[in-house]
């Protein structure tokens, strides 16, 4: 077997072979700028976009009019966010947000309320969930933005989104919800959803980095955002800069295959996923972070009580990828603080595993990180009752 193994596909996924053959041609023979119109090089550029457009609208029920294409997520939230921002400044300056978002999230969100805007981070409760009455005791009249994720990256925990976006659609405020981890891997409908906003990523579903798309619903009602790059009007005026035209090609197909196996890929990984965790847990003192019954399909997050954190991390990244409960901010190891806000103390999110299995894993792979994990996790105990 071939070490080592990859489980950390919540960071980023391999390219699909299929996915980079349809991208190849655009590096290539076909370079054309997709905004040019007065050449073939262009019109074919545009077909790919277009047809992307399609793919991506049609993987989260969304119309193509509505699919923007952007650099990934990162760039998606923060459009979303301040984009709306600025739009509805006459109707109110006030988010709604939970404290277990993505950086890209919350980052922003701290530069809303340096702009003078106020934000409301809700809490979850330890399976990683929002409480809807607290949702909506926090809308006001001044609240123009729910911004709450699909699916946790760390913890796979699934938000009660078809909820949110009922509570918002009752109170006339916009949703914006990231679904980098979501699309792709479970049904994901913008229309049943009652989602307004939406961002994901091309490298998070099997497709190259550095693109992504954001859905701007186009009635019911109508959202705009103020754009935050200037210049040649692209994408509706919303997203300036010239088209990734083999990276929008590429997230097109990867949405396509996506939609195509995403009831089969996501069994085949849940019972993987269900193999490896119900192995770990026969350890001593090792729980499930996050949410079991809401949660994706390919993810587990494991704490292993009485073991170092580094030590674990040592003794099995030789062979295994994976990331730990623990951050590195600047010079520290900061424990997660997604972990942390479902209540897990510091110690526990120190020897924390996330495990996000993939398209090519295999059951092969998956036992023999079981019995990795398990005899490091018992070898480290052994050490730590000897010293
Ligand atoms: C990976 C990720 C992002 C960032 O996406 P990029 O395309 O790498 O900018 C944002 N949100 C979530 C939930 C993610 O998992």
């Amino acid at each position: 077997m071939k070490l080592p193994i990859y489980l950390d596909h919540n960071a980023t996924t391999p390219c699909d072979p299929r996915v980079m053959e349809v991208m190849l041609p655009y590096f290539t023979d076909l370079y054309g700028n997709a905004a040019s119109r007065s050449h073939s090089f262009g019109w074919q550029a545009e077909e790919a976009v277009d047809y992307a457009r399609e793919q991506v609208a049609r993987l989260i029920g969304a119309e193509p009019k509505e699919i923007i294409f952007t650099s990934g997520a990162t760039e998606g939230d923060n459009l979303a966010i301040k984009g709306a921002f600025e739009m509805y400044a006459g109707k109110g300056n006030h988010i709604i947000t939970c404290v277990t978002e993505h950086k890209a999230v919350l980052d922003t969100c701290r530069h809303i309320e340096k702009l003078g805007g106020t934000v409301t981070y809700l809490p979850v409760n330890k399976e990683g969930l929002i409480d809807l009455q607290q949702l909506e005791a926090a809308i006001t009249p001044r609240t123009i933005l729910i911004a709450i994720m699909y699916a946790n990256n760390e913890t796979g925990t699934i938000q009660p989104v078809k909820e949110i976006g009922k509570l918002a659609k009752k109170h006339g405020v916009l949703f914006f919800t990231d679904a980098t981890q979501a699309v792709g891997k479970i049904p994901v409908d913008v229309i049943k959803d009652e989602i307004d906003l939406l961002t994901c990523s091309a490298h998070k579903m099997y497709g190259p980095k550095g693109v992504g798309a954001l859905y701007v619903r186009r009635k019911n009602p109508r959202v705009k955002l103020t754009a935050q790059l200037d210049g040649g009007g692209h994408e509706k005026g919303m997203r300036s800069g010239t088209l990734n035209v083999p990276g929008i090609a590429g997230l097109g197909k990867a949405a396509d295959i996506c939609r195509q196996q995403l009831e089969a890929d996501g069994q085949r990984l849940s019972q993987l996923r269900d193999k490896l965790e119900n192995a770990l847990l026969k350890l001593d003192a090792t729980y499930v972070n996050g949410s079991r019954d809401h949660r994706l399909p390919h993810v587990a997050n494991i704490s292993f009580n009485f073991v170092n954190g580094d030590g674990l991390m040592m003794g099995l990244n030789k062979e295994v990828a994976l990331s730990s409960g623990a951050a590195c901010t600047s010079a520290s190891m900061e424990p997660s603080y997604v972990l942390k806000a479902l209540g897990v103390e510091d110690d526990l999110a120190h020897s924390s595993l996330r495990f996000s299995i993939g398209r090519f894993t295999t059951e092969e792979q998956i036992d023999f990180v079981i019995e990795k994990v398990t005899n490091t996790v018992e070898l480290l105990r052994k050490n730590l009752i000897i010293s």
